[in-house]
């Protein structure tokens, strides 16, 4: 019988994971007057609090969104904190 060959995980060294990603969660959910779901969604490490904004579904919503203040490193949070969505 042929030796065992090791298994390919063994010999590659696995490549490092991204940090997860901090994410707001609903905060108060409703409806725009032009009938589209919206959500104001808070950080519960920060506090952070973002505007109302539009979401497509009701499971886009409870996913939550990054927290632009506790993912401050990502460089798309950043760009997005920069946008005026900083919590009152
Ligand atoms: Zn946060």
């Amino acid at each position: 019988m042929a030796e065992a060959t090791p298994r390919q995980g063994s010999l590659l060294p696995r490549p490092p994971r991204a940090a997860p990603l901090k994410r707001m969660h609903v905060d108060d959910a409703g409806s725009f007057p032009d009938g589209s779901k919206a959500a104001a969604f808070l950080c519960a490490r920060c506090g952070t609090r973002s505007d109302w904004q539009r979401i497509a579904t009701v499971s886009e919503g409870k996913r939550g969104i990054p927290c632009p203040v506790c993912n401050k490193p990502l460089q798309s949070a950043v760009a997005w904190a920069e946008g005026g969505h900083r919590g009152a």
